[in-house]
Protein backbone atom coordinates (compact mmCIF):
# COMPACT_ATOMS: atom_id res chain seq x y z
CA UNK A 1 0.00 0.00 0.00
CA UNK A 2 1.35 3.50 -1.27
CA UNK A 3 0.10 4.66 2.29
CA UNK A 4 1.10 3.34 4.59
CA UNK A 5 4.73 4.63 5.18
CA UNK A 6 4.07 8.12 3.84
CA UNK A 7 5.53 10.87 6.01
CA UNK A 8 2.40 13.47 4.87
CA UNK A 9 -0.20 12.61 2.98
CA UNK A 10 -1.30 14.55 -0.56
CA UNK A 11 -4.82 14.12 -0.12
CA UNK A 12 -7.06 14.75 2.87
CA UNK A 13 -10.60 13.68 3.33
CA UNK A 14 -12.96 15.23 5.69
CA UNK A 15 -15.90 13.50 6.33
CA UNK A 16 -18.51 14.88 8.68
CA UNK A 17 -20.78 12.33 10.74
CA UNK A 18 -23.75 12.58 12.47
CA UNK A 19 -26.40 9.40 13.44
CA UNK A 20 -25.27 7.48 10.30
CA UNK A 21 -24.87 4.34 12.09
CA UNK A 22 -26.69 2.79 9.22
CA UNK A 23 -24.81 4.21 6.27
CA UNK A 24 -21.03 3.61 7.81
CA UNK A 25 -20.64 0.47 6.60
CA UNK A 26 -21.26 0.99 2.89
CA UNK A 27 -18.84 4.29 2.83
CA UNK A 28 -16.35 2.51 4.56
CA UNK A 29 -16.42 -0.20 1.66
CA UNK A 30 -16.54 1.80 -1.03
CA UNK A 31 -14.51 5.21 -0.06
CA UNK A 32 -11.32 2.96 0.94
CA UNK A 33 -11.15 0.72 -2.54
CA UNK A 34 -11.90 4.32 -4.45
CA UNK A 35 -8.91 6.12 -2.31
CA UNK A 36 -6.78 3.42 -2.89
CA UNK A 37 -7.32 3.24 -6.53
CA UNK A 38 -6.13 7.12 -6.84
CA UNK A 39 -2.51 6.09 -6.19
CA UNK A 40 -1.99 9.01 -4.11
CA UNK A 41 -0.87 9.23 -0.15
CA UNK A 42 -4.23 10.05 1.42
CA UNK A 43 -5.66 10.44 4.87
CA UNK A 44 -9.26 10.13 5.82
CA UNK A 45 -10.48 12.53 9.10
CA UNK A 46 -13.84 11.76 10.07
CA UNK A 47 -15.58 13.87 12.64
CA UNK A 48 -18.20 13.07 14.43
CA UNK A 49 -20.53 15.36 15.21
CA UNK A 50 -22.12 14.71 18.35
CA UNK A 51 -23.57 11.65 17.24
CA UNK A 52 -26.26 9.85 19.53
CA UNK A 53 -26.15 6.36 17.71
CA UNK A 54 -23.30 3.97 17.27
CA UNK A 55 -21.69 6.01 14.90
CA UNK A 56 -18.34 7.43 16.83
CA UNK A 57 -17.83 3.84 17.93
CA UNK A 58 -17.92 2.19 14.20
CA UNK A 59 -15.57 5.29 13.32
CA UNK A 60 -13.78 3.94 16.76
CA UNK A 61 -13.57 0.56 14.99
CA UNK A 62 -12.70 1.65 11.54
CA UNK A 63 -9.79 3.45 12.52
CA UNK A 64 -8.44 0.49 14.66
CA UNK A 65 -8.96 -1.46 11.01
CA UNK A 66 -6.81 1.46 9.05
CA UNK A 67 -5.32 3.29 11.22
CA UNK A 68 -2.25 4.23 8.71
CA UNK A 69 -4.86 6.68 6.50
CA UNK A 70 -7.84 6.73 9.36
CA UNK A 71 -8.35 9.86 11.95
CA UNK A 72 -11.40 10.65 14.38
CA UNK A 73 -12.14 13.46 15.75
CA UNK A 74 -15.04 13.41 18.30
CA UNK A 75 -17.47 16.19 19.53
CA UNK A 76 -19.11 15.89 22.54
CA UNK A 77 -21.98 17.68 21.14
CA UNK A 78 -23.84 18.54 18.15
CA UNK A 79 -21.91 21.74 16.41
CA UNK A 80 -22.88 21.59 12.95
CA UNK A 81 -21.96 19.99 9.73
CA UNK A 82 -19.63 22.89 8.83
CA UNK A 83 -18.26 23.34 12.38
CA UNK A 84 -17.38 19.29 11.77
CA UNK A 85 -15.59 20.77 8.56
CA UNK A 86 -13.83 22.81 10.42
CA UNK A 87 -12.64 21.11 12.63
CA UNK A 88 -11.45 18.45 10.35
CA UNK A 89 -9.51 21.35 8.22
CA UNK A 90 -7.20 21.72 11.26
CA UNK A 91 -5.84 18.20 11.47
CA UNK A 92 -5.82 17.89 7.87
CA UNK A 93 -1.75 17.55 6.05
CA UNK A 94 -2.80 17.23 2.37
CA UNK A 95 -2.17 19.71 -0.38
CA UNK A 96 -5.42 18.61 -1.73
CA UNK A 97 -8.68 18.99 0.93
CA UNK A 98 -11.59 16.75 -0.14
CA UNK A 99 -15.12 17.00 2.24
CA UNK A 100 -17.59 14.40 1.24
CA UNK A 101 -20.85 13.24 2.99
CA UNK A 102 -21.15 10.34 5.08
CA UNK A 103 -24.44 9.31 3.69
CA UNK A 104 -23.36 8.37 -0.15
CA UNK A 105 -25.23 10.85 -1.63
CA UNK A 106 -22.00 12.01 -3.21
CA UNK A 107 -20.36 8.82 -4.78
CA UNK A 108 -16.59 8.67 -3.11
CA UNK A 109 -15.36 7.62 -7.17
CA UNK A 110 -15.86 11.18 -7.86
CA UNK A 111 -13.26 12.14 -5.55
CA UNK A 112 -10.64 11.08 -8.80
CA UNK A 113 -12.27 13.96 -10.82
CA UNK A 114 -11.78 16.13 -8.37
CA UNK A 115 -8.03 15.55 -7.59
CA UNK A 116 -7.60 15.73 -11.39
CA UNK A 117 -9.30 18.91 -11.70
CA UNK A 118 -7.02 20.68 -8.47
CA UNK A 119 -3.86 19.07 -10.06
CA UNK A 120 -4.50 21.47 -13.67
CA UNK A 121 -3.79 24.56 -11.54
CA UNK A 122 -7.05 25.58 -9.54
CA UNK A 123 -6.95 25.88 -5.82
CA UNK A 124 -10.92 25.36 -5.34
CA UNK A 125 -13.12 22.74 -7.32
CA UNK A 126 -16.76 23.16 -6.55
CA UNK A 127 -19.56 20.73 -7.97
CA UNK A 128 -22.40 20.48 -9.19
CA UNK A 129 -25.29 17.88 -8.85
CA UNK A 130 -25.83 16.39 -11.89
CA UNK A 131 -29.69 14.55 -11.46
CA UNK A 132 -29.95 15.84 -7.78
CA UNK A 133 -31.86 12.64 -6.38
CA UNK A 134 -33.56 14.49 -3.07
CA UNK A 135 -37.50 15.58 -2.95
CA UNK A 136 -39.04 17.69 -4.82
CA UNK A 137 -39.36 20.69 -2.09
CA UNK A 138 -35.77 20.52 -1.41
CA UNK A 139 -34.79 20.78 -5.16
CA UNK A 140 -36.97 23.31 -5.96
CA UNK A 141 -36.30 25.78 -2.50
CA UNK A 142 -32.80 25.17 -3.50
CA UNK A 143 -32.68 26.24 -6.64
CA UNK A 144 -34.45 29.35 -5.75
CA UNK A 145 -32.46 30.09 -2.86
CA UNK A 146 -29.04 29.57 -4.99
CA UNK A 147 -30.34 32.21 -7.44
CA UNK A 148 -31.14 34.68 -4.28
CA UNK A 149 -28.08 33.98 -2.68
CA UNK A 150 -26.14 34.49 -5.95
CA UNK A 151 -27.64 37.91 -6.38
CA UNK A 152 -27.20 39.24 -2.63
CA UNK A 153 -23.57 37.45 -1.56
CA UNK A 154 -21.73 37.22 -4.76
CA UNK A 155 -20.10 34.12 -3.96
CA UNK A 156 -20.44 32.32 -7.22
CA UNK A 157 -22.09 28.70 -6.83
CA UNK A 158 -24.05 26.80 -9.10
CA UNK A 159 -25.35 24.55 -6.55
CA UNK A 160 -24.42 25.70 -3.12
CA UNK A 161 -25.68 22.43 -1.39
CA UNK A 162 -23.17 20.03 -2.88
CA UNK A 163 -20.50 19.46 -0.28
CA UNK A 164 -18.28 17.00 -2.24
CA UNK A 165 -15.65 19.67 -3.05
CA UNK A 166 -11.63 20.30 -3.33
CA UNK A 167 -9.82 22.75 -1.46
CA UNK A 168 -6.19 23.90 -2.08
CA UNK A 169 -3.92 23.39 0.86
CA UNK A 170 -3.70 27.79 0.95
CA UNK A 171 -7.25 27.89 0.68
CA UNK A 172 -7.85 25.28 3.76
CA UNK A 173 -4.78 27.34 5.88
CA UNK A 174 -6.65 30.72 5.37
CA UNK A 175 -9.59 29.24 6.45
CA UNK A 176 -8.14 27.95 9.43
CA UNK A 177 -7.18 31.25 10.45
CA UNK A 178 -10.99 32.31 10.79
CA UNK A 179 -12.75 31.79 13.64
CA UNK A 180 -16.69 32.43 12.42
CA UNK A 181 -18.97 30.98 14.78
CA UNK A 182 -21.81 30.63 11.64
CA UNK A 183 -20.14 30.01 8.44
CA UNK A 184 -20.73 28.38 5.12
CA UNK A 185 -17.17 26.37 4.18
CA UNK A 186 -17.59 26.87 0.08
CA UNK A 187 -18.26 30.33 0.23
CA UNK A 188 -16.08 30.99 3.04
CA UNK A 189 -13.15 28.56 0.86
CA UNK A 190 -14.55 31.01 -2.47
CA UNK A 191 -13.67 34.51 -1.34
CA UNK A 192 -10.28 33.27 -0.56
CA UNK A 193 -9.99 31.23 -3.66
CA UNK A 194 -7.75 32.83 -6.26
CA UNK A 195 -8.28 30.07 -8.92
CA UNK A 196 -12.40 28.21 -8.53
CA UNK A 197 -13.55 26.37 -10.97
CA UNK A 198 -16.71 23.60 -10.81
CA UNK A 199 -17.48 20.65 -11.96
CA UNK A 200 -20.41 18.42 -12.34
CA UNK A 201 -20.67 15.50 -9.89
CA UNK A 202 -23.24 12.62 -10.07
CA UNK A 203 -25.69 12.69 -7.19
CA UNK A 204 -27.39 9.37 -5.24
CA UNK A 205 -30.21 9.09 -3.03
CA UNK A 206 -29.09 8.83 0.35
CA UNK A 207 -27.61 4.81 0.92
CA UNK A 208 -29.61 5.14 4.52
CA UNK A 209 -30.74 6.92 7.38
CA UNK A 210 -32.54 10.40 7.17
CA UNK A 211 -31.51 13.85 5.80
CA UNK A 212 -30.23 15.27 9.23
CA UNK A 213 -31.49 19.03 8.03
CA UNK A 214 -34.94 19.49 8.64
CA UNK A 215 -36.40 22.74 7.14
CA UNK A 216 -35.74 24.60 9.73
CA UNK A 217 -31.93 23.66 9.98
CA UNK A 218 -31.87 24.42 6.21
CA UNK A 219 -33.86 28.11 6.67
CA UNK A 220 -31.08 28.66 9.80
CA UNK A 221 -28.17 27.77 7.24
CA UNK A 222 -29.64 29.67 4.38
CA UNK A 223 -29.21 32.69 6.60
CA UNK A 224 -25.92 31.80 7.95
CA UNK A 225 -25.02 31.93 4.45
CA UNK A 226 -26.62 35.36 3.11
CA UNK A 227 -25.71 37.06 6.50
CA UNK A 228 -21.96 35.35 7.03
CA UNK A 229 -21.41 37.25 3.20
CA UNK A 230 -23.14 40.04 2.71
CA UNK A 231 -24.66 43.13 4.00
CA UNK A 232 -26.98 43.78 1.07
CA UNK A 233 -30.40 42.48 3.10
CA UNK A 234 -29.73 45.55 5.59
CA UNK A 235 -29.01 48.20 3.29
CA UNK A 236 -31.99 46.77 0.93
CA UNK A 237 -34.43 47.39 3.99
CA UNK A 238 -32.76 51.32 4.51
CA UNK A 239 -33.50 51.57 0.71
CA UNK A 240 -36.87 50.55 1.38
CA UNK A 241 -37.80 52.81 4.24
CA UNK A 242 -36.65 55.82 2.24
CA UNK A 243 -39.06 54.15 -0.66
CA UNK A 244 -41.90 54.07 1.74
CA UNK A 245 -41.39 57.48 3.51
CA UNK A 246 -41.04 59.04 -0.16
CA UNK A 247 -44.30 57.69 -1.12
CA UNK A 248 -46.27 57.90 2.42
CA UNK A 249 -45.01 61.14 2.18
CA UNK A 250 -46.37 62.00 -1.39
CA UNK A 251 -49.63 60.49 -0.51
CA UNK A 252 -50.19 62.58 2.82
CA UNK A 253 -49.95 65.72 0.70
CA UNK A 254 -52.33 63.95 -2.12
CA UNK A 255 -54.68 63.79 0.69
CA UNK A 256 -54.21 67.33 2.32
CA UNK A 257 -54.78 68.51 -1.06
CA UNK A 258 -57.62 66.20 -1.47
CA UNK A 259 -59.57 67.13 1.53
CA UNK A 260 -58.66 71.17 1.00
CA UNK A 261 -60.60 70.75 -1.70
CA UNK A 262 -63.41 68.38 -1.59
CA UNK A 263 -63.88 68.16 2.37
CA UNK A 264 -63.42 64.97 4.24
CA UNK A 265 -64.06 61.85 3.57
CA UNK A 266 -64.65 58.72 5.25
CA UNK A 267 -63.93 56.20 2.55
CA UNK A 268 -60.84 53.75 2.30
CA UNK A 269 -60.95 52.41 5.41
CA UNK A 270 -59.91 48.94 4.72
CA UNK A 271 -57.00 49.99 2.16
CA UNK A 272 -55.83 51.93 5.09
CA UNK A 273 -55.72 48.73 6.93
CA UNK A 274 -54.31 46.65 4.37
CA UNK A 275 -51.37 49.24 3.81
CA UNK A 276 -50.96 49.62 7.45
CA UNK A 277 -50.66 45.58 8.26
CA UNK A 278 -48.42 45.36 5.15
CA UNK A 279 -46.06 47.76 6.42
CA UNK A 280 -45.98 45.92 9.74
CA UNK A 281 -44.80 43.32 7.71
CA UNK A 282 -41.93 44.90 6.27
CA UNK A 283 -41.28 46.28 9.48
CA UNK A 284 -41.59 43.09 11.74
CA UNK A 285 -39.17 41.01 8.64
CA UNK A 286 -37.00 43.89 9.09
CA UNK A 287 -36.61 43.63 13.08
CA UNK A 288 -36.26 40.06 12.63
CA UNK A 289 -33.46 40.85 9.49
CA UNK A 290 -31.75 43.10 11.86
CA UNK A 291 -32.33 40.33 14.65
CA UNK A 292 -30.70 37.51 12.65
CA UNK A 293 -27.10 39.73 12.31
CA UNK A 294 -27.26 41.15 16.06
CA UNK A 295 -27.90 37.33 17.12
CA UNK A 296 -24.37 35.98 15.13
CA UNK A 297 -22.96 38.77 16.59
CA UNK A 298 -23.78 37.89 20.21
CA UNK A 299 -22.51 34.66 19.52
CA UNK A 300 -19.35 35.88 18.13
CA UNK A 301 -18.33 38.65 20.83
CA UNK A 302 -19.14 36.02 23.30
CA UNK A 303 -15.82 33.89 22.22
CA UNK A 304 -17.14 31.24 23.33
CA UNK A 305 -15.12 27.63 21.43
CA UNK A 306 -16.67 27.06 18.55
CA UNK A 307 -16.35 23.33 19.21
CA UNK A 308 -15.38 21.01 21.93
CA UNK A 309 -13.38 18.13 21.00
CA UNK A 310 -13.64 15.00 23.19
CA UNK A 311 -11.22 12.72 22.14
CA UNK A 312 -8.90 12.15 18.83
CA UNK A 313 -8.28 9.29 17.72
CA UNK A 314 -4.92 9.24 15.34
CA UNK A 315 -2.55 6.26 14.96
CA UNK A 316 -0.89 7.36 11.64
CA UNK A 317 2.63 7.63 11.09
CA UNK A 318 3.12 11.63 10.90
CA UNK A 319 1.00 11.84 13.92
CA UNK A 320 2.99 14.45 16.78
CA UNK A 321 -0.53 14.93 18.65
CA UNK A 322 -1.06 13.91 21.67
CA UNK A 323 -3.66 10.92 21.66
CA UNK A 324 -6.82 10.59 23.97
CA UNK A 325 -7.98 6.95 23.64
CA UNK A 326 -11.38 7.38 24.96
CA UNK A 327 -12.90 3.84 24.63
CA UNK A 328 -17.00 4.19 22.69
CA UNK A 329 -18.67 3.70 25.67
CA UNK A 330 -17.42 6.49 27.57
CA UNK A 331 -17.65 8.74 24.72
CA UNK A 332 -20.13 10.96 26.73
CA UNK A 333 -20.33 14.12 27.50
CA UNK A 334 -18.63 13.28 31.34
CA UNK A 335 -15.37 12.96 29.47
CA UNK A 336 -15.44 16.82 29.05
CA UNK A 337 -12.16 17.26 31.37
CA UNK A 338 -10.39 15.51 28.31
CA UNK A 339 -11.75 17.94 26.00
CA UNK A 340 -9.78 20.65 23.71
CA UNK A 341 -11.94 23.62 23.10
CA UNK A 342 -11.47 25.43 19.72
CA UNK A 343 -11.72 29.23 18.94
N1 LIG B 1 -24.03 16.41 9.44
C1 LIG B 1 -23.28 16.78 10.56
N2 LIG B 1 -23.88 17.52 11.53
C2 LIG B 1 -25.19 17.94 11.44
C3 LIG B 1 -25.92 17.58 10.29
C4 LIG B 1 -25.31 16.83 9.31
O1 LIG B 1 -22.11 16.43 10.66
O2 LIG B 1 -25.65 18.60 12.37
C5 LIG B 1 -23.39 15.60 8.39
C6 LIG B 1 -24.15 14.34 8.01
O3 LIG B 1 -23.79 13.24 8.81
C7 LIG B 1 -23.72 14.14 6.57
C8 LIG B 1 -23.55 15.56 6.07
O4 LIG B 1 -23.37 16.38 7.23
O5 LIG B 1 -22.49 13.48 6.48
C9 LIG B 1 -24.72 16.04 5.25
O6 LIG B 1 -25.92 15.86 5.96
P1 LIG B 1 -27.25 15.35 5.25
O7 LIG B 1 -26.93 14.26 4.29
O8 LIG B 1 -28.24 15.03 6.31
O9 LIG B 1 -27.69 16.66 4.48
P2 LIG B 1 -28.45 16.72 3.07
O10 LIG B 1 -27.74 15.83 2.12
O11 LIG B 1 -29.84 16.27 3.35
O12 LIG B 1 -28.36 18.17 2.70
MG1 LIG C 1 -27.12 14.03 2.28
Amino acid sequence: MTSSLAPSPTLSVVIPVYNEEAGLAALFARLYPALDALGERYEVIFVNDGSRDRSSAMLAAQQKLRPDVTRAILFNGNYGQHMAILAGFEHTRGDIVVTLDADLQNPPEEIAKLVAKMREGYDYVGTIRRQRQDSWFRRHASRAMNGLREKITHVQMTDQGCMLRAYGRDVVDTINRCSEVNTFVPALAYTFSLRPTEIEVMHEERAAGESKYSVFKLIRLNFDLVTGFSLMPLQFMSFLGIGLALASGALFLLLMVDRILFGSQVQGVFTLFAITFCLLGVLLFSIGLLGEYIGRIYEQVRGRPRYVVQAILDDTAGSQREMAPVPASAMTRDAAHQSIAHR
